[in-house]
């Protein structure tokens, strides 16, 4: 499997995952540094053989908006390590809001959880005080590195160095 490169600003805050090929285009333009290698891997052409990139830095800094983790079902589950964050259970999982919708409570990463199909429908329309349930961990906004950080462990040890899997 081809491996990704992980891109660095200049301030070495991650902003993109890109295809080795994009990594090589930057590196031959010198527009980026190479911090780290996948060692074991080797790029060969009809006649050069390269290092792979397994990390790389901007040479410039750019100002990427950063809009942040994408809140979906996905993003969610992952999050919260699919479980449910009432009981721990991994079957039937649904979202709850903490506080209810009815209740004036928001949807976004504060207020969303995973929950399962039976603790979602014993809790209903209360506050988890009111239902007697307990969060199992505190809600909270990941960060990009948080998700990299997942693959990181899978597919590119070479880039947990670089990665601040902090929460915010
Ligand atoms: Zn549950």
């Amino acid at each position: 499997m081809e491996k990704r490169v992980l891109v660095l600003n200049l301030d070495h805050s991650p902003v993109a995952v890109v295809p080795v090929q994009k990594a090589l285009v930057l590196t031959f333009l010198d527009k980026v540094s190479c911090l780290s290698f996948y060692e074991s891997l080797i790029i060969r052409t009809v006649t050069k053989e390269y290092r792979y990139p397994a990390v790389i830095r901007l040479n410039e800094y750019r100002n990427i908006p950063y809009k942040g983790v994408l809140l979906n079902r996905a993003n969610l589950f992952r999050r919260d390590g699919h479980e449910c964050q009432y009981c721990g259970s991994r079957k039937h999982l649904t979202i709850d809001h903490i506080i209810p919708r009815s209740k004036g409570g928001k949807t976004n990463w504060y207020n969303l959880i995973t929950a399962c199909h039976r603790c979602n429908v014993y809790k209903g329309d209360k506050t988890p005080d009111q239902a007697g349930l307990a969060l199992r961990t505190e809600p909270f906004k990941p960060t990009l590195s948080f998700f990299l950080a997942d693959y990181a462990e899978r597919h590119a040890e070479e880039w947990i160095p670089f990665l601040d899997v902090r929460t915010v």
